[in-house]
């Protein structure tokens, strides 16, 4: 018998564990829609990525030595790819305006962490036509933010050269998250060379645990190298963990490793599918869902972080966010500002859109790249429903940031510490 984060609508025949989070009409409203997603127009000759010059970059001692240039060039990259697309937003609010976007180039994984519905290794991955596509639209519609997203990104690391390359020529912030297991050096110094801006390192673990394969010691040479490398390059790297039933002495180990290390680190709560996911196979007996036992320990750990918040660590996550997952796992969940499908928005690997994480599966049809559906009432209401369910920290931390005077803080605070490290938190979200 399972209780978990979010709140449980319907349950297995054999069991209570909950397999999808919204309530019943919102569930079939995203799910069994008659009409369908649209696809993607194909083009008379399919689109293709520029192979990447490799190594294009040649750099001076100076630049490898210096600290106070590596974190100018992190945080003046951070302002020109969020900042200048943020006011535009504001001044064009009429208009879509994405300022961030999650580029799902495989839906495949080579890991199967129990918690996890994001992955199916039947799907195809996307294609160079659909990936030059996205590119190309996005920038026309003004955003300079790509994340790209799996599944495993790193299964074709070729694949994920060009589009670093690519999309880093085009002017964007290209941010790649990774389990690491293919994170070689070869594949870092090929990213790094290209200009990836930040690297999500996916860790549940330090050492093996039940149901969570994501563990570092099997990754520790990849990380190290990409931690031994970082100035070099200039990317930032953040943790990301995932806060289960099995990893809480994990998680404490993991943010002291990155405070250690000089990166950031972002917490999520362990939660069901927003939706239901036909494909999913961990609903029952699962050991990494949180059960109402373990909200002490929880609530113990959150105040943990949020002191090391205070003292100084590097965290995407802020302090409130941290406050505010307390209350999530129990099922409560306060208004926030939530922009997706206004400020961001997924695109599959087919080219079709959502607009966030979550929303995935739903068949919806919100368009495709060059032609989305997004409309603003069917988002606002949709959001009534789902928003009493979700904390997702991107999605959180970008309506906090939707906000002039947090803008206003940031801004003021980024030109007393000279555009430094603290860029993270926003360029990292
Ligand atoms: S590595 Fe990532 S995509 Fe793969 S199973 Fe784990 S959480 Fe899912
Ligand atoms: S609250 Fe926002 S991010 Fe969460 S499911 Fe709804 S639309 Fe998506």
């Amino acid at each position: 018998m399972l209780e978990q984060a979010g709140v449980d609508n319907k349950t297995t025949p054999s069991s209570s564990t909950p397999t999808f989070r919204i309530d019943v009409p919102l569930q079939s409203l995203l799910q069994k829609t008659s009409t369908g997603r649209s696809t993607l127009a194909p083009l008379a000759e399919p689109a293709t990525l520029p192979d990447p010059v490799y190594p294009q970059i040649r750099r001076t001692k100076e630049l490898k030595r210096s600290g106070f240039i590596y974190h100018t060039n992190n945080g003046v990259r951070a302002f020109r790819r969020w900042m200048v697309p943020y006011i535009q937003s504001r001044i064009y609010s009429d208009e879509f305006r994405p300022l961030l976007s999650y580029l799902f180039t495989e839906w495949k994984c080579n890991l199967d962490c129990h918690y996890c519905w994001s992955y199916n290794n039947n799907v195809k991955g996307m294609s160079e036509d659909v990936a030059r596509r996205s590119i190309d639209w996005l920038h026309s519609v003004g955003c300079r933010v790509i994340a790209i997203m799996g599944g495993e990104p790193l299964l074709r690391p070729k694949f994920i050269h060009k589009i670093v390359y690519y999309g880093t020529k085009r002017g964007f912030f290209v941010y790649l998250p990774t389990n690491g297991r293919l994170m070689k050096p070869e594949v870092t110094d090929w990213l790094g060379d290209a200009g990836v801006a930040a690297i999500n390192f996916a860790v549940d673990c330090v050492d093996e645990k039940p149901g969570l394969p994501k563990i570092l010691n099997r990754i520790r040479p990849n990380f190290d190298y990409l931690v031994k490398v970082q100035r070099k390059y200039g990317y930032m790297v953040v943790f990301n963990i995932n806060i289960c039933r099995n990893n809480m002495d994990d998680v404490r180990e993991l943010t002291e490793i990155a405070h250690d290390n000089g990166i950031s680190t972002d917490y999520h709560i362990n939660e069901t599918p927003m939706l239901e996911q036909d494909h999913f196979k961990h609903y029952q007996d699962n050991v990494t869902y949180l059960r109402p036992e373990d909200w002490p320990k929880v609530d113990e750990l959150l105040d943990h972080l949020i002191e090391k918040n205070r003292q100084g660590y590097i965290m995407v996550n802020s302090k409130a966010h941290l406050e505010r997952m307390k209350l999530f796992m129990r099922g409560v969940v306060e208004p926030w500002n939530c922009r997706a499908g206004h400020n961001s928005l997924i695109i599959r690997t087919d080219g079709t859109l959502a607009p966030c994480f979550p929303m995935y599966s739903a068949t919806v049809d919100w368009g495709t790249i060059e032609n989305h559906k997004f409309e603003l009432n069917q988002l606002n209401e949709m959001k009534k429903e789902c928003v009493k369910h979700c904390l997702s920290t991107c999605q959180y931390v970008l309506g906090h940031y939707y906000n002039n005077q947090t803008v206003l803080r940031w801004i003021v605070k980024q030109a007393l510490h000279g555009m430094s490290g603290n860029t993270t938190a926003v360029a990292q979200a």
